[in-house]
């Protein structure tokens, strides 16, 4: 039998914030995954403390932007190689109305004043762009490569002999007291980041985790475009090369992984509303989030199997919430702390 603290499955960016800091903090860990359709993966990782719809802020969102640094800071130095790109996001207005809300939100409003820029023209020396009234800049905003930081990782623990490449099999699972065994191996704890998959948990199947299909695509234009996310109807951002990540859709009802004709078209539609300029479409993927009912993350043991953890629910910000929610976890595992209310799974007792 191999001995360690933890087992983690799911090796998205919430099981790679927890396998960074498991061994941050001297612990022992193996860390399984199946690579089967990571949302992580084809996520555009960008890190956003307002909502480009409302105008509002993102719930704690200094904490999760100054932690986002710190984690993924600490990626790059352990595998020396840039992850975190900083740029801001235009966000193109619709009308007079929302450039005269954001305006005053931007001066008055104390949650935003230090992300809301009052600067509108900055997208107007573009000509490919479109935004006769203008666009609001987003400060404080970036995007991390989570595509290749995720593989690159997983190299590292595998070098480690940290990693099983395998489908975790939960009949495998034999729980006793206070520990739980998988095949060969016995762990105080396992903590389960499945992300939508999630539901085929049967320990945490009945948590309120709703599946919303993303596609998304990667286009190439010659156009002279600003190092910035660009948000009309769809968003546009910067991958280097003329190369450029369009997205994205959002389906509650056909939740699968498919690449769909009407994706690829509605997306089109979306980007040449502001875009007056040839692309050419190099790829499409499809995924999807795993969202709660109250927009809120899943974190904290099994009600009955306390050596059973959950870490899900990353929803459509898995780059901002994935440190702090691993934080959070950790501090209550090892420390004795509570969870946030708003984050803990004992919200959802009495579904188990
Ligand atoms: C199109 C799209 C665009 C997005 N853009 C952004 C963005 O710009 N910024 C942002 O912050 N968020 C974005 N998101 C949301 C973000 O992707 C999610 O919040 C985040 O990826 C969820 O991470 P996770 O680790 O919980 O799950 P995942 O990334 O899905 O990882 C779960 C992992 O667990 C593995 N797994 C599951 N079950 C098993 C098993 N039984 N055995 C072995 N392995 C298993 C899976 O193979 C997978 O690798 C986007 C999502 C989509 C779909």
């Amino acid at each position: 039998m191999k001995k360690v603290d933890y087992i983690i499955v799911g090796q998205g960016v919430a099981g790679t914030c927890m396998a960074m800091k498991l061994m941050q903090e001297n612990k022992t860990f193996i860390v399984i995954d199946n690579h089967f359709h990571k949302a992580s993966a084809i996520a555009a990782g960008i890190y956003n403390p307002v909502v480009l719809k409302r105008f509002s802020i993102v719930w704690n969102a200094t904490k999760q932007i100054n932690r986002l640094r710190e984690v993924f800071g600490d990626f790059e130095k352990l595998l020396n190689k840039k992850y975190i790109y900083d740029f801001p996001v235009y966000r193109i207005f619709n009308d007079e109305q929302e450039k005269k809300t954001w305006l005053k939100k931007a001066t008055t409003h104390p949650d935003l004043i230090d992300y809301l820029s009052t600067e509108t023209e900055q997208l107007n020396q573009y000509n490919a762009i479109q935004n006769p009234i203008g666009s609001g800049e987003v400060l404080h905003t970036g995007r991390v490569d989570l595509t290749n930081l995720l593989a690159d990782f997983k190299n590292y623990l595998v070098d480690k002999e940290s990693f099983l490449d395998e489908t975790f099999d939960y009949d495998a699972l034999v729980l006793d007291d206070n520990k739980a065994s998988y095949k060969n191996i016995e762990a105080n704890r396992v903590i389960f980041s499945e992300g939508y998959n999630i539901l085929n948990n049967p320990y945490f199947k009945n948590l309120p985790v709703i599946g919303v299909k993303g596609e998304v695509l990667k286009i190439k234009t010659e156009a002279i475009l600003p190092e910035a996310v660009v948000k009309g109807k769809e968003f546009l951002m910067p991958l280097g090369n003329n190369n450029y990540f369009v997205g994205a859709t959002y389906d509650r009802d056909n939740v699968n992984y498919e690449n769909t004709t009407e994706a690829k078209t509605y997306l089109v539609d979306g980007v040449k509303q502001f875009l007056k300029t040839d692309f050419e479409i190099l790829e499409q993927h499809a995924s999807i989030r795993p969202t709660v009912v109250d927009r809120r993350p899943i974190i904290g043991p099994h009600p009955i199997y306390s050596q059973l953890i959950c870490l899900n629910g990353m929803g459509t910000r898995g780059t901002m919430l994935a440190p702090v929610m691993v934080d959070d976890l950790y501090d209550f595992l090892e420390n004795n702390q509570p969870i946030e209310k708003e984050a803990s799974i004992v919200r959802f007792y009495d579904r188990f």
